[in-house]
């Protein structure tokens, strides 16, 4: 399917690798030019060029902290009038909610809650006058249902979550929409850390932990950062106009909910 995007511009928060990675893929591949993120220069690059080389796209690798101010506006200032924004950033830690002080929270909110809305108070208007904006938001299967671990996940993108709800249905008649992807456990460097402290914290081997955890996901496996950011491509596309504030989980049917 064509989906009507090609010379499109988006700009792909936190993708050098893992979830964002496959959206800015997946995005090229559609004839997007993509602007990807990081911290970590090197792995920025690397992964520019593979996306380059894969789908032959103008690929623009912006080497910055996008949680923070200075870090927004130099991704903003690379691509001043994007298309599509994907939303995207480092996941809070794994705990207790004993372990979190106010400075941690102060952190997740401002991370995975405050940032994403920074980024699309900058762009709507902007999508809205040229009528045409996509804009998802990586979130988490923890919306949907808390994972006791992810206490400070479950909360700042349940904010994030609220706000969502609210803007996309003022803005969708402008052709901006703004949706929602919440991944359950997918194959990311992300998973591999928080498995390997949990596993260490079972005192259990990490391969028969990580083969436990695939047994509890109705698709007995892990997600691939491929699959996720097809779905997201397709959540940016032309035809997804008239999908407004949702929230889509793409979890291999972990969350065991009928709606
Ligand atoms: P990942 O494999 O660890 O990749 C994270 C990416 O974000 C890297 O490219 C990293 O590059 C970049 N990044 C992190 N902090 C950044 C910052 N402050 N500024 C710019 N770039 C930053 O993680 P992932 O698994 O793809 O997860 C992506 C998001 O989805 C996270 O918020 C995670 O909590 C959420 N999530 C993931 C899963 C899963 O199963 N994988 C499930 C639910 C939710 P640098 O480190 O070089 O900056």
């Amino acid at each position: 399917m064509d989906l009507g995007i090609k010379g499109r511009k988006a700009i792909v928060c936190a993708s050098s690798q893992g979830l964002g990675k496959g959206c800015a893929l997946a995005l090229a591949r559609e004839g997007v030019e993509v602007v990807v993120n990081g911290r970590a220069k090197d792995v920025l690059e690397a992964t520019a060029e593979d996306i380059r080389r894969e789908t032959g796209m103008r690929v623009t690798a912006v080497a910055c902290d996008i949680t923070t101010p200075d870090g927004r506006k130099t991704i903003l200032d690379a691509c001043p009038e994007p298309d599509i924004l994907v939303n995207n950033a480092g996941g809070p830690p794994i705990g207790d909610f004993r372990d979190w002080d106010e400075a941690a929270w102060q952190k997740a909110v401002n991370d995975n809650m405050v940032t994403p809305i920074m980024l699309m108070r900058a762009v709507v208007d902007g999508m809205s006058a040229r009528r045409f904006g996509r804009i998802v938001n990586i979130t988490s299967r923890s919306v949907k249902a808390p994972l006791a671990h992810l206490g400070l996940s479950n909360g700042a993108r349940a904010g994030l979550t609220g706000f969502v709800a609210g803007l996309a249905r003022q803005v969708a008649k402008h052709n901006v929409v703004i949706n929602n992807l919440l991944p359950g456990p997918f194959a990311t460097q992300r998973q591999v850390d928080g498995l390997t402290r949990l596993a260490a914290k079972a005192g259990q081997d990490y391969d028969a932990f990580a083969r436990a955890r695939m047994a509890e996901v109705p698709a007995n496996r892990f997600g691939t950062a491929e699959e996720f950011g097809r779905a997201c491509a397709f959540l940016c596309s032309a035809h997804a106009g008239f999908i407004v504030g949702q929230n889509l989980l793409i979890d291999g049917g972990a969350v065991n909910v009928t709606l």
